[in-house]
């Protein structure tokens, strides 16, 4: 069932998604450089959301053992921070969730470390074209699968490889409810296609490879990769579906949406 939230539990998902809007912009963007390692952001974006008292939703999911996932390149998702240290060049996807008063907010970007090359700069760029055309389809009377139809054309168009294995979804009290979000049109939606209603809330999160869409997942148990070791980009946003349209609950305070 799709939990319909309220105007007031919107504005209290508005506030954790704002910790994990402050969180990418004050602490992960400029840490993201040459040097640092993955290690080092993910112990910041701990220390940040928990001193704004934000609960990290992805320690101890199902075991996962950080704060944070940062996949790093030919990484798509459910990168383990660690060791590895960024070097120039390097194309960083770094995924936020946080709790707050009950609510939760999930975000993921990428960042470029100094210059990044021609594919990756595209791979980024088709994510977030992708990911705005998503967002700007969260509105009431919307079918979800437009919306998700939305998504998959900008990454067909440009010929890159989109990964059908993991998902968008719906968002509140738990990361992860109902309805899937899936970032292509699959048969899913012969059986369930719910039109889009005021107080749902999605998180929308398309994931783009250099190459082939196909993934798989390294001997930890929680690394995704791409199968070529093509680049990946992996852009979200928690999303609510309002009378006046589509409003990202996950950018930082006077942050704007212009992709
Ligand atoms: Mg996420
Ligand atoms: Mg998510």
């Amino acid at each position: 069932m799709i939990q319909i939230k309220s105007p007031r539990e919107i504005e209290l998902m508005a506030a954790a998604g704002e910790i994990v809007g402050r969180t990418h912009v004050e602490i992960v963007a400029p840490l993201v450089r040459a040097g640092t390692s993955t290690r080092e952001i993910d112990q910041a974006i701990r220390d940040f959301a928990r001193g704004e008292g934000g609960e990290l939703l992805f320690l101890n999911y199902h075991g996962f053992p950080a704060h944070s996932c940062i996949s790093v390149n030919e990484e798509v998702v459910h990168g383990i921070p660690g060791s590895r240290v960024l070097k120039d060049g390097d194309l960083v996807s770094v995924d936020i969730g946080v709790r707050k008063d009950g609510f939760c907010g999930d975000s993921a970007r990428t960042y470029e470390v100094g210059e990044v090359n021609e594919v990756g700069r595209k791979v980024f760029d088709c994510c977030m074209r992708s990911l705005a055309a998503g967002i700007a389809l969260a509105k009431p009377g919307v079918r979800l699968s437009d919306l998700c139809g939305a998504i998959e054309a900008v990454i067909r168009a440009d010929g890159l490889g989109l990964v059908e294995k993991y998902v968008g979804h719906g968002i509140g009290r738990e990361m992860h409810e109902e309805p899937q979000v899936p970032n292509f049109v699959g048969p899913t939606f012969d059986r369930f296609d719910p039109e889009l209603r005021t107080g749902m809330v999605l998180a929308i999160e398309p994931m783009v490879n250099s190459g082939s869409g196909d993934v798989k997942t390294l001997r930890d148990g929680w690394t995704v990769v791409t199968i070529d070791g093509g680049v990946s980009s992996h852009c979200e946003h928690t999303v609510a579906v309002t009378e006046a349209g589509p409003r990202i609950l996950t950018l930082a305070p006077g942050e704007t949406w212009a992709y």
